[in-house]
């Protein structure tokens, strides 16, 4: 871990310059650190385990109270999930291309959790919290647990608890579970007490009904012990890997398993946020090692039919991750493993579960150790920061391994572009598990937080957008990122003010429509009139055709950015004065005569997410 030990502590020496230049407070965040040892029975699908939790409060408060999450409780008749999926089929959205109705329930769980039977649930019981021996007051909230500390935990303080624990997988309704329908014995995610983040914000304990996720920052060291036959996949290096073979050994060595009939499996991760866990008897791996990058693990189904397809994104990985890192910044762990588990794709720390092996899926969640594994926002109130900055990194990585250099992100326009029009669009803002539907919350966090960064590569300049995405890695991979801290990176490195972005866009849902409106002649020049239809402002872009087959670039700035982004291509620009967003017009003189024009087009590029394009093109007769 000497590699990891020494980037942080540059990353720390970087950030202690850049506050102390920059005279901005630091951030505190919690520090834990968790060893698990867990036994699992195949048989019953039941296992117990213990926690030695080491807790440092580096929070300037006093804690009277500790929260842990129990997601797998979710998962049981009557649920809080349960109750909510079932209420959101009540809800009917429209319907599908054969006339049948679409409900806004999400298919994978719709009324599955009220079936469940009592071998099929999902729990997760604690026995005890110790600290200091003593065993603490405990509250059961189904999916949280509190634990009222007879002694608070005081301001910049480390506390050692000690938990006992049992649990029973349940049969997989949605990412966590047993037997998925690709019949994955178990897809262990969400499986362990976890301890509720406590930051800034104060407690983040929100019942689990299906949605996001967020972790204190820390080590993980967990042991499994499992029946030999299993093969595990996991967040972590394995730490006893020539004992355990799988392939995880060494190159050349020669694995000696310990007698019995079982394993038990070492694995250790620094710096991450959870830990997440696969098993299956059939599973099988292949291994890409990238020069001075992260070692690959595949890790699937034995289907020999299947196996070019394994082979081919693991192939496909290996040529994007150069990219990848180049982009968007160095992953900076040891290794990452695609795990065929869970029930689509789904992110953890150096791991994700995958259903099926597609390239789209795979880097969508590869991606994620980005956006929720490196900068880990809180999900539950900024999910577009991670699902919105994941599509788009995705769409982006997509397009560049099709060698396709047309605009990537133009179906998740459509998308936020249908949502204003199906009434459902709710403020940006809106917590992940408070959204009326799982419509609205799906395109805001996926959608339209990628249209938030597309977009804003409209604003700024592309190439701008790219230094600021290298930038927020470089400040806050590690931490736990929210709107401002991402809006004020690109404010420093763009130098334009973006205030008025962050707040329309993110918590209004005032939309943007511009469109051209009269076109005179005053002296012999022509004068262009530009109309702001919409209520949210934005600079405009206005390119102008002529007859003779030149083009001219028009660039209208907005007041509120006090300033211009440079110019983004070789077409000839010229930067008009400031438009002020009181105003609803805006009208500026060409150096040649309407009869000359050809073509007069607002923001050509479509990075600006127009509600209604139809009135920003017209080609002069
Ligand atoms: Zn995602």
């Amino acid at each position: 871990m000497n590699r990891i030990m020494k980037q942080l502590i540059v990353a720390i020496f970087l950030l202690l310059v850049f506050f102390s230049t920059n005279a901005q407070p630091d951030r505190w965040q919690q520090h834990i650190k968790y060893v698990i040892n867990v036994d699992m029975n195949v048989t019953t699908n039941r296992f117990t385990g213990t926690e030695k939790i080491d807790y440092w409060n580096n929070s300037p408060d006093t804690l009277n109270r500790l929260f842990f999450h129990l997601y797998w409780n979710a998962f049981q008749p009557n649920s809080m999930m349960d109750v909510r999926s079932r209420e959101l089929g009540q809800i009917l959205l429209g319907n599908d291309r054969n006339g049948n109705p679409v409900y806004d329930w999400d298919p994978r769980v719709r009324d599955r959790i009220s079936k469940l039977l009592p071998n099929e649930i999902g729990y997760d019981s604690v026995q005890y919290i110790k600290i200091n021996n003593k065993t603490q007051k405990l509250i059961y909230h189904e999916t949280i647990l509190e634990v009222d500390l007879d002694e608070p935990i005081l301001p910049h303080s480390k506390t050692a608890l000690d938990v006992a624990f049992k649990a029973q997988v349940p049969v997989q309704i949605r990412r966590s579970g047993r037997d998925n329908a690709e019949g994955i014995r178990y897809s262990m995610s969400q499986w362990y007490p976890k301890m509720v983040e406590y930051d800034y914000q104060g407690w983040n304990a929100n019942p689990y009904i299906a949605r996001e996720f967020y972790g204190v920052w820390g080590n993980f060291d967990v042991n499994i012990t499992i029946d030999k036959n299993y093969m595990l996949a996991a967040t972590g290096t394995l730490q006893n890997a020539n004992d355990i073979g799988f392939g995880y050994e060494g190159d050349g060595v020669k694995v000696k398993q310990p007698t019995g009939n079982t394993l038990t499996w070492k694995f250790s991760a620094e710096n991450v946020h959870d830990f997440v866990w696969a098993a299956d008897p059939n599973y099988k791996m292949q291994k890409r090692q990238i020069k001075n990058g992260p070692l690959f693990y595949f890790i699937y189904k034995k289907v020999d039919s299947l196996e070019w397809k394994r082979t081919a994104l693991a192939d496909t990985i290996v040529k994007a991750y150069p990219f990848i890192a180049k982009t968007f910044g160095a992953y900076p762990y040891k290794n990452y493993s695609f795990i065929q588990g869970g029930d689509g794709g789904m992110e953890y720390p150096m791991a994700t579960l995958i259903k099926n092996f597609s390239p789209g899926t795979a880097i969508h969640e590869f991606m994620h150790s980005w956006y929720y594994g490196l900068m880990s926002n809180n999900e539950s109130l900024y999910p577009w920061m991670d699902e919105g900055f994941a599509t788009y990194s995705e769409l982006r990585v997509s397009a560049w391994l099709r060698g396709d250099f047309s605009f990537p992100f133009t179906n998740a326009y459509n998308s936020y572009f249908r949502l204003v029009k199906s009434g459902k669009e709710e403020p940006m803002s809106t917590h992940a598990d408070h959204y009326n539907t799982n419509y609205g919350y799906e395109v805001n966090a996926y959608s339209k937080g990628c249209v938030f960064l597309a977009q804003l590569g409209y604003i700024v300049g592309d190439k701008v957008l790219d230094k600021i995405l290298l930038e927020y890695y470089n400040e806050w991979k590690f931490k736990h990122p929210n709107p401002n801290d991402f809006v004020r990176v690109a404010e420093k490195v763009s130098g334009l003010e973006l205030q008025w972005y962050k707040e329309y866009w993110i918590y209004t849902l005032k939309n943007i429509d511009y469109a051209i409106g009269d076109i005179n002649e005053e002296n012999g020049n022509a004068k262009i009139t530009i109309k702001k239809v919409g209520l949210m402002p934005m600079p405009v872009d206005v390119l102008i055709t002529y007859k003779d087959g030149t083009k001219e670039m028009h660039y209208i700035p907005l007041g509120m950015m006090y300033g211009a982004k440079p110019a983004e291509d070789n077409t000839p620009r010229i930067i008009h004065p400031e438009w002020k967003w009181v105003d609803e017009e805006y009208s500026f003189t060409l150096a040649k005569k309407v009869g000359d024009i050809k073509e007069i087009e607002i923001d050509p590029s479509q990075r600006m997410a127009d509600v209604n394009r139809v009135n920003n093109k017209i080609t002069v007769p």
